[in-house]
């Protein structure tokens, strides 16, 4: 088990990646036409079909988390109050059961609660060392680890750090992302919802919505 949990400052989005220079010399402007019209399909197609996706199981499957509403919220609020007014980043370890095949989140425990330095370089750094008070609290509370949340200064897509490090790296963990320091709505449908696989690999749940992620 990784013990060491970092995080880069680097949240780069997507549409970075596409913003190079120097790729279309010599190029028509037919054809670079074209690339776009290509793109803009598969990315209206990608999404058209998690929709799609996303409905199925939602009618037909239960969701894999579940949250009563006041405790997400209170959670949520409280990771915001902790980013000191969006000078810093904040997280938490979900804590809970696993109610046959659904993992209901029932507390927050917020890293720097764990480890006092987790947030001061302003973005989460926690030491591993450190994780023998959370198996403690697993302990007395009867509960698990069922996810991670965090929140990031930009978007919610996972940075490279992100991937390289889950925070529990068992696959079937679940990690959140909260944008903009959470001070907006913080709901599924607008965070990111990742699945770590093992071996380095997500998958993600984002489009999914309320079918993956379930407040109530
Ligand atoms: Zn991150």
């Amino acid at each position: 088990m990784k013990i060491v949990m970092a995080e880069s400052t680097e949240h780069g989005s997507a549409t970075q990646r596409f913003t190079t220079t120097g790729r279309t010399n010599g190029r028509t402007k037919r054809g670079i036409r074209t690339d776009k019209l290509r793109l803009f399909w598969r990315s209206s197609m990608s999404s058209w079909l998690s929709r799609l996706f996303g409905w199925v199981l939602g009618s037909s499957k239960q969701p894999r988390l579940v949250c009563e509403r006041r405790i997400w919220s209170a959670g949520v609020e409280e990771l915001r109050r902790r980013t000191l007014g969006g000078r810093r980043e904040s997280g938490a370890f979900l804590l809970g059961r696993d109610e046959d095949g659904t993992k209901r989140i029932l507390e927050f425990v917020f890293y720097d609660d764990i480890d006092p330095d987790a947030l001061r370089s302003g973005i989460v750094h926690f030491a591993g060392a450190r994780l023998s008070r959370l198996w403690a609290i697993c302990r007395t509370r009867g509960f698990g680890v069922v996810a991670d949340v965090h929140v990031h200064p930009g978007g919610y897509q996972q940075s490279p750090s992100d991937q390289a490090d889950p925070v529990i790296p068992r696959a079937g963990h679940l990690a959140i992302i909260l944008p903009h320091f959470a001070s907006r709505e913080a709901v599924p449908g607008s965070i990111g919802m990742y699945e770590y696989c093992g071996n380095g690999r997500w998958l993600t749940h984002t489009s999914l919505g309320r079918a993956f992620f379930t407040l109530h």
